[in-house]
């Protein structure tokens, strides 16, 4: 879904005809054909596209993202979405991201470098150029950022490198880190209590999802279910988050793990206090959300409610957390990454961790004093802010 459907940003750009008519579009968008010969015999071709949403404060930032789903409105919707993210957050970075359609599943560590090798063969002058800095996303991983690093050999060209290769202590924690702190502000100035002890219910278990539940197991909350692909598990008294760690690393999955079954459907709707979408954009819409029974919504994933799922949560009084602030702690981190690597100081993961804390904390703060002064939701003023940030950049270098 397009952040361009929401009211509050239709609002701000009401008046203001000539930013909209620039932010209703992108920048640049391309699309590439990548054809890669894995061997004499085996030919993987694969659509991708790459689109800049607007980049008035800064290069296009966004994962790379490889799935079967893929299509250009995705990735469009992603790149919108990151603008708004690092514009709410103060991130001197505008909105990008990449989408390669493939499953990502049926390619092993060999395929992906090849792909991602032919992918920066076909983007290297934005890369070059520091245009477009990339990082991981759904079916990538710090592996083939360094793949990239080491076809290019800058390291401010993209984030989310391993550590030992440029890499941020801290950043594969980082969105999961995000995610838990705001859920704990959140509880703490909406719920009007502290997050130990909150049932909380994961949907995902894969970079974010895993991240967000260690974290929150570490602020004392407990995790009641968690789910992936394959389904999902539940333990009324919480879930031994690090020993689940473990076994996803180990077997890839959260199949064999101890724990009553859960379908995700039945996650979503789970008696809970904060429910954490960590999966994928579009789960909570008009045929889920009415079941949903938490207090909260703390959106990790990247849209994941829909639209009409927004106004049945309002109408049922549970509180959205939008995810252009609680899964924000990836780009913070990356930006640290980025003026590391320019830079060559060091960082800690305790310094990471503190500088997303405190960045999502500020952005907290006046998203809650907007949604009191103008009687919004906390995603209408998370939007709000974003989008006037966005406009005063373009105004200041007269774009309009
Ligand atoms: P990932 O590929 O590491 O993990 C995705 C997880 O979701 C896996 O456990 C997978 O099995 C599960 N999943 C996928 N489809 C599902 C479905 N239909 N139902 C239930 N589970 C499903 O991806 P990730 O990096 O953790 O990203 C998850 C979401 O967070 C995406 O929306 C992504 O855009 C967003 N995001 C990621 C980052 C980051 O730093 N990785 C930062 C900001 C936002």
């Amino acid at each position: 879904m397009s952040v361009f459907d929401l009211d509050a940003v239709k609002n701000v750009l009401a008046g203001n005809e000539n930013a909209r008519q620039i932010l209703m579009r992108s920048e640049k968008k391309t699309i590439l054909d990548i054809n890669i010969w894995l061997d004499s015999k085996t030919l993987i071709v694969a659509d991708a596209y790459v689109v800049y949403h607007n980049t008035a404060r800064g290069p296009a930032k966004g994962g790379i993202r490889i799935d079967a789903n893929v299509t250009l409105e995705e990735t469009t919707d992603l790149a919108e979405r990151m603008t708004f993210k690092t514009a709410l957050t103060g991130i001197p970075f505008g909105g990008g991201k990449s989408g390669i359609r493939f499953d990502s599943h049926k390619l092993d560590t060999y395929m992906k470098r090849h792909l991602i090798q032919e992918f920066v063969h076909m983007m290297r002058a934005d890369l070059v150029s520091g245009v477009y800095i990339p990082a991981p996303d759904m079916g990538t991983t710090p592996k083939e950022m360094a793949v990239i690093y080491g076809d290019l050999h800058i390291p401010e060209c993209v984030t989310g490198k391993p550590l030992g290769v440029g890499g941020l202590p801290g950043r594969k924690e980082a969105t999961g880190r995000g995610v838990a702190y705001s859920a704990g502000a959140a509880a703490s100035k909406c719920l009007k209590t502290e997050i130990k002890g909150l049932r909380c219910a994961v949907q995902g278990f894969g970079n974010v999802g895993s991240w967000t539940c260690y974290f929150l197991h570490q602020m004392g909350a407990k995790v009641t279910a968690v789910s992936d692909l394959a389904g999902g598990i539940f333990n009324k008294n919480g879930l031994d988050i690090p020993a689940l760690m473990q076994h996803g690393e180990k077997t890839g999955g959260l199949a064999g793990f101890e724990g009553d079954r859960l379908t995700n459907e039945e996650l979503l709707s789970l008696d809970c206090d904060i429910l954490l979408p960590a999966a994928r954009e579009d789960v909570l819409t008009d045929k889920t959300a009415n079941a949903v029974k938490a207090r909260m919504v703390v959106e990790a994933a990247n849209g994941p409610t829909t639209k009409a799922a927004d106004e049945i949560l309002r109408n049922k009084d549970i509180i959205v957390i939008p995810d252009i602030l609680a899964n924000s702690g990836g780009v913070i981190a990356s930006y640290i990454e980025w003026r590391s690597a320019k830079s060559g100081v060091l960082t800690s993961s305790e310094e990471v961790f503190d500088f997303i804390d405190t960045t999502i904390g500020k952005s907290f703060e006046r998203i809650l004093a907007l949604s009191k002064d103008r009687k919004m939701t906390h995603k209408d003023a998370a939007l709000t802010l974003a989008t006037e940030e966005v406009v005063a950049a373009m105004g200041s270098r007269g774009w309009i």
